[in-house]
């Protein structure tokens, strides 16, 4: 039976809770115990597979087919515990639950309310797989407070309530605001969110505070007294240089130590800190830096491509060197000639993404990568936009262009070199799509398995000739072009077991030139790069010493 772990957040947003969470987890690991991290997110969309980029940041996707925040990403790298469909819920999702319930008459004519029926379809969902894991870490998203979350905020309460004593804890994260005029922090927001989450049933067994500047023992005291949580239990979270700091500083700040506390588990295991020791060292004792490129459309917001930046991160520190990633807008390349832009670049990647904007400059990178031999990974839309500029620029299939910029415009310009996918294998079944499906949950979501050809230079990345992967996309490479492209040197190196989907293309006389129409960034970690990623990584220190 599972211990829950419940982390909310006051003051403000964007108080690292989902890193707090990561890195709490990943110190119960270290102690011995096994977890599984959650996320409730109080928002009214059904999941985050509709929302934009630009908005919500990147949208993660599980092994088994989920568009699920990106917080579950953190949880993985930090934890390398895969998440699952059951990991990630929104308000959204609960409404339509409880509404299709009341549809379909399973509630036999009673009167729909918040409590109990919401809050009941939020308690089932957090008990989901309890049996399996020692601790079961949920986090709420957004804060004390919020209208939107109050159900949540509910919820929470009656679990515990309903729970024998000591099964359920509450980990309340703040903010020490640092006033300089007077030099000092301020506990009283913490004291206003604590209040408020008091008032709803819900008294924090353990406070992390946000702070910039150290907070004093006094400080420390007044918070415990005020907000009825023991003095040890009080953390302090400072700034930290990188997110992979923060397991080996939560503990030294007493965090596991404190959370254990509150359940009463005495002696406490031993931890086993090797694996973020060994992750600092590599951050920290990098030689050198590596310049690569992101030629993508949403580089406005970091977060756009949380995965991509840390898997490069992942990458750098399998290779012992500092990756030094610089956005590039593709859209420049409309009107400006790629070259002095991305010139003194070791390495190029293109990400993923949707509709036409942007995609002539996403060619233009492949072209520019391919002629002077610069490593370039192509990723999902990467990956078909290399296709379309190999048919294009090499094969002489000048009209070559991908279906989905057609459907966007309404009318035909291309000659579909990527096209719309109508109907694929997903282990025993058989899935059918039309172009004119609802955009939630409809492409080719989660983990498949590709075959990678012998001697190719994926399968030597790999060491392995079968993968799994997560893809998140409508479109593919159509294999009619294969023989015309493969003529010209760029090999279809990884196929779907029925051989009909190409996986992976890559240049056979260039360095390093890969395109993969999955999403290895979301399986990297810290402690186990990915090796795709970590190989670009690799090739690029080689350019970065030819120059
Ligand atoms: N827009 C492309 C597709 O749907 C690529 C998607 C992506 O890069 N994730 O196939």
């Amino acid at each position: 039976m599972a211990r829950f772990i419940f982390i909310t957040g006051g003051v403000v947003s964007s108080l690292g809770k989902g890193l707090a969470s990561a890195a709490l987890g990943s110190l119960l690991q270290a102690r011995g115990f096994s977890v599984r991290l959650r996320k409730l997110d109080p928002y009214l969309n059904v999941d985050p597979g509709t929302m934009s980029p630009f908005e919500h940041g990147e949208v993660f996707v599980t092994d088994d087919g989920a568009e699920t925040d990106l917080d579950l990403g953190h949880y993985e790298r930090f934890t390398g515990v895969a998440a699952r469909k059951t990991d990630s819920v929104s308000s959204g999702r609960i409404y339509s639950n409880v509404l299709e319930k009341e549809r379909r008459g399973d509630y036999l004519g009673k009167t729909i309310q918040v409590i109990p029926h919401v809050t009941n379809e939020i308690k089932d969902f957090i008990a989901i797989g309890e049996d399996e894991v020692d601790f079961m870490l949920c986090e709420i998203g957004g804060t004390v407070g919020d209208i939107e979350g109050l159900p949540f905020f509910e919820a929470i309460r009656q679990f515990a309530h309903d729970r024998p004593r000591g099964q359920c804890i509450f980990m309340h994260l703040t903010l020490l605001p640092y006033l300089a005029a007077s030099g000092e922090l301020k506990t009283k927001p913490t004291q206003h969110s604590v209040k408020e989450l008091r008032s709803i049933g819900i008294a924090p067994d353990v406070l992390v505070c946000r702070s910039e500047h150290p907070i004093p023992e006094k400080e420390r005291e007044k918070i415990g007294l005020f907000c009825n949580v023991r003095k040890d239990s009080v953390i302090a979270a400072y700034d930290l240089k990188s997110i992979y700091e923060a397991p080996l500083a939560y503990h030294r700040e007493g965090l596991d130590q404190a959370v254990l506390d509150a359940f009463g588990i005495s002696p406490a295991p031993r931890p086993n800190l090797s694996r973020w020791e060994d992750v600092m060292d590599r951050l920290v004792n990098a030689e050198g830096e590596v310049r690569v490129a992101i030629v993508g459309k949403y580089t406005q917001l970091e977060d756009a491509y949380k995965s991509i930046a840390e898997a490069l991160t992942h990458g750098g520190m399998a290779n012992r060197v500092r990756v030094r990633v610089e956005w590039v807008d593709a859209e420049l390349f409309d009107r400006e000639d790629p070259a002095p832009h991305l010139e003194g670049f070791h390495a190029i990647l293109v990400p993923g993404g949707f509709g036409e904007r942007g995609t002539e400059g996403k060619i233009k990178a492949a072209q520019f990568a391919r002629e002077r031999k610069i490593p370039y990974l192509g990723i999902c839309l990467g990956m078909q936009m290399a296709v379309i500029e190999a048919a294009r620029n090499v094969a002489g299939l000048a009209t070559a262009g991908s279906e989905e910029f057609d459907h966007e415009a309404g009318k035909k310009r291309f000659e579909p070199v990527v096209y719309h996918l109508k109907e694929w294998v997903q282990g025993n079944y058989t899935v059918s799509r039309s172009v004119d499906d609802a955009k939630g949950g409809t492409m080719r979501l989660g983990a498949y398995s590709a075959n990678l050809t012998e001697g190719s230079k994926v399968a030597e990345v790999y060491g392995a000739t079968t993968i799994e992967e997560r893809h998140r996309h409508r479109y593919e490479v159509d294999t009619k072009y294969r023989k015309a492209l493969e003529e010209k040197g760029l090999c279809f190196s990884g196929m779907s077991p029925d051989g009909r989907l190409p996986e992976i293309v890559e240049w056979k006389d260039h360095p390093w030139f890969i395109g993969v129409q999955f999403h290895p960034e979301l399986k990297s970690k810290p402690f186990e790069p990915h090796p795709l990623f970590a190989d670009f990584v690799r090739a690029a220190v080689e350019t970065s010493r030819l120059v």
